[in-house]
């Protein structure tokens, strides 16, 4: 498919791994528990993604008291159920429920109120939620919401047994449903059978991370040697052209994230994240003066 040569002679540079990182168990809005990855004393953001979060239980206790009525400023969140359902309602009107293999692409902009609150179905709830920056002359846009219905979603089909569920960016042609997003973003479901390959070509500079949570996977580390982990596990590669993702017997099933780094100051305060310390201090004057909505 040409990414192993630029045809111009130079070959194409495979992403090595700059860092493995091992999700941490967290307490998260009204005491949900959550494997979190980005937004760790280790590793506080990856510009332009600010948290990544994994939830996933057979324990109800564990999920069902959600994230009841919450604001956000300055960022998009992504949620992207596998199993169960997350049922929501906002200050801009929607309010629904979204279940497996669908999307939620909320753009917060200048100020939004939101409630999520996961139940099960089956007795199992699993996804995962990415926060996106955006660029300072995005932070106070209107509030916006995209939501994907699992049947809108591309399925690419790799010929070797490996398919790719496309929910933003590009895969042999194929465009995923979400769109005009300042970042620019990837944001592939991965599956590839045991032994199986996964090549793809990012724009270097973007950062770019695989998020496995099923199986075990085969990476090629700063060294340039093989290294298999297991689920669950946040890789970060460096810069280069393409990734290269090798399965183990078991096979692998991961999420592969990449965006363009906005390189601006980044002010966060839980859900709001701003340039400045002063844009904090106002979101929360504005939180309690209940100018923090604004008006449609
Ligand atoms: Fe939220």
């Amino acid at each position: 498919m040409g990414i192993n040569n630029r045809g111009n002679g130079i070959e194409a540079q495979l992403r090595k791994v700059q860092r493995f990182v091992e999700p941490r168990s967290v307490l998260e809005g009204a005491g949900v528990r959550l494997k979190r990855s980005i937004a760790l004393p280790e590793l506080d953001y990856v510009d332009p993604f600010l948290l990544f979060d994994h939830f996933g239980s057979e324990n109800p206790e564990d999920y069902v008291a959600g994230f009841p009525m919450h604001p956000h400023r300055g960022i998009e969140t992504v949620t992207y159920v596998l199993d169960g359902r997350v049922t929501h309602r906002d200050s801009i009107g929607n309010e629904g429920t979204i279940g497996p293999g669908d999307v939620q692409w909320m753009t917060a902009g200048g100020g939004i109120m939101h409630e999520e609150m996961p139940g099960a179905q089956q007795g199992r709830m699993a996804g995962f939620q990415l926060w996106v920056n955006l660029p300072a002359r995005l932070k106070m846009m209107q509030p916006r919401y995209q939501e994907i219905a699992s049947s809108q979603i591309p399925e690419v089909d790799g010929g070797d047994g490996s398919r790719v569920r496309v929910i933003a960016g590009k895969v042999n042609g194929i465009q995923g449903p979400v769109s005009k997003i300042a970042a620019d973003p990837t944001y592939l479901d991965v599956k590839i059978p045991p032994h199986g390959t996964f090549n793809h070509p990012v724009r270097r500079s973007d950062a770019c991370f695989a998020y496995l949570f099923e199986g075990s996977g085969l990476f090629v580390t700063a060294q340039g040697e093989d290294r298999t982990v297991a689920h669950p596990q946040l890789i970060l590669f460096d810069d280069g052209d393409y990734v290269e993702i090798r399965a183990a017997e078991a096979g692998a099933r991961f999420l592969l994230v990449s965006g363009k780094p906005l390189g601006e100051p980044i002010a966060r305060y839980g859900p709001f994240v701003m340039n400045t310390r002063e844009e904090i201090r106002q979101a929360l004057r504005d939180l309690q003066n209940g100018t923090f909505v604004q008006p449609a």
